[in-house]
This record gives structure tokens, sequence and C-alpha cells, in this order.
């Protein structure tokens, strides 16, 4: 139901986690962050209930100090609210996250083609079929995974993703759902509204339908899902959060 990415210097964990809290008035029923380091690490920590329960979870182990991260809080439409089928979800080496709004209504088709060709699929979510799809597309990179993926699904999403391959990146997607850009100082953010980042840049770039955008500390590149750079427009945000 919310969704928020971060890419800078700050650790992420504390700038997402904060972020979730903005949007918890949104109501959801689960929460989870995924963090990716320079290491080739990919932490993933995700809980059913309150925002506290993913809070305590984090509080006990010494969460890297890494400086991308995305996160999400969930109201199921495809699974139980259960630990498990919280957000993100993995590919099968656990090198890839992904965060999901919205529904994928064609999940069941890609989760057969999937398992055919050999991917383990782990929840009952609609979900975790993008991550396994961003596996097989992952030798071109995040964001063309990304517009590939995209052009096979049906249905409304905003999505984002991380991998240990571009640990410096995090890539947004969005079809009848909305994704909004945060522009900082050699850091940038994304959410899926600026309450999850007007604590940080009131500079706004709202992404329009079938876009992919990839985010870098200091790069926002905008294409359709065919690849073709699209315009964007910055705006102010003015309200008082
Ligand atoms: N359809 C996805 C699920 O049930 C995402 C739900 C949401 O928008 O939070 O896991």
């Amino acid at each position: 139901c919310g969704i928020v990415g971060y890419v800078g210097g700050r650790r992420a964990v504390d700038v997402v986690v904060e972020g979730l809290g903005r949007l918890e008035y949104r109501g959801y029923d689960s929460s989870g962050i995924a963090l990716v380091g320079t290491d080739g690490e990919l932490t993933v920590e995700k809980r059913a209930g309150k925002l506290a329960n993913l809070r305590s979870s984090l509080a006990g182990y010494p969460v890297p100090p890494v400086t991308t991260g995305i996160g999400h809080t969930r109201w199921a439409t495809h699974g139980a609210p259960t630990d498990r089928n919280a957000h993100p979800h993995t590919d099968c080496h656990e090198r890839i996250a992904v965060i999901h709004n919205g529904i994928v209504e064609n999940f069941a088709e890609l989760r057969a083609e999937l398992e055919d060709n050999g991917h383990k699929i782990d929840s009952e979510t609609d979900t975790e079929v993008v991550a396994h799809m961003l596996e097989e597309f992952a030798d071109l990179g995040l964001a063309e995974a990304m517009r590939r993926t995209c052009r096979r699904l049906e249905g409304a999403f905003t999505l984002l993703a991380v991998s240990v391959d571009e640990p410096d990146t995090v890539v947004g997607a969005r079809r009848n759902s909305p994704l909004v850009v945060g522009r900082g100082e050699g850091e940038n953010f994304i959410g899926s509204d600026v309450a999850a980042f007007i604590a940080h840049t009131r500079e706004a770039i709202e992404l329009g339908q079938d876009q992919v955008v990839r985010l870098r500390a200091n790069e926002i590149t905008v294409t359709d899902f065919e690849g073709r750079p699209v315009p964007t427009r910055d705006y102010h945000v003015n309200w008082d959060a």
C-alpha cells in the first residue's frame, strides 16, 4: 500500500523506515525492507503486522550501514498477510528484491511459465513472479530488465527493485498506480506519495503512465517501457507535512 526508496549517502534503513512511518496512514497489514551493499550482500527483513514489528526485528541485529534501500507496506490482495507473503520478494538466488503495490492480473500464467523454466516460487503473492522475471533478464541490467518485465505485466502496479549487481541503483516502474521521485542533492528518493520523502526534499517529479525510472545518488533517468527517454517536469511540493 506504500512504497519508499532511497539512494544517496545516508543509512538507507533509517530513511526508508522513517518514510514507511509517514505512509502508515494509508493502512497496511505487513511491512518490509531490502538493502543492498557494495559487498554484494542483500538484506531483506519483512514482518506481518505493524511497522513496530519490523522495527523490532531490525533492532535485533547489526543492520548493514548501506546507502541503497527500498521499503514497503502491504495491503494483501493475493496471499494471506504472513511474514512469508510480505514484501520484498526475491529471485531464486536472492540477488534481486522487489516491492509492489497493485495487482499483477496475469500472474498465474507468468508463474506457470517461470516454473517451467525452473524457478521456484515461494509465496502465494501475485508479486513474486516479478522478481523471477527480473532474474531472467538480469544480464541486461536492472532498468532494462524492469522494462522487459513490465511489457509482460497486466494490471496495476507500482514496482521498485534493487539488485546486488547494481548496489548504487533503485529502479522503479508504474502503470495505473502513482510513483513520485524526490530530487535531493547527492541523494534521491522515490515514493508512492510525497509524504514518503517530504521531510528531506520538496523537489519532486511525477512519473507518467508506463514509465521506468533509474535512480542513483546523482542520476534520475526516465524512459517508457520501450527504453525511449521521456521528458520530465520538476515541481515544488507546497503543502506542510
Ligand atoms: N498484490 C500484492 C500482494 O498482495 C501487493 C498488495 C499491495 O498493494 O500492497 O502482495
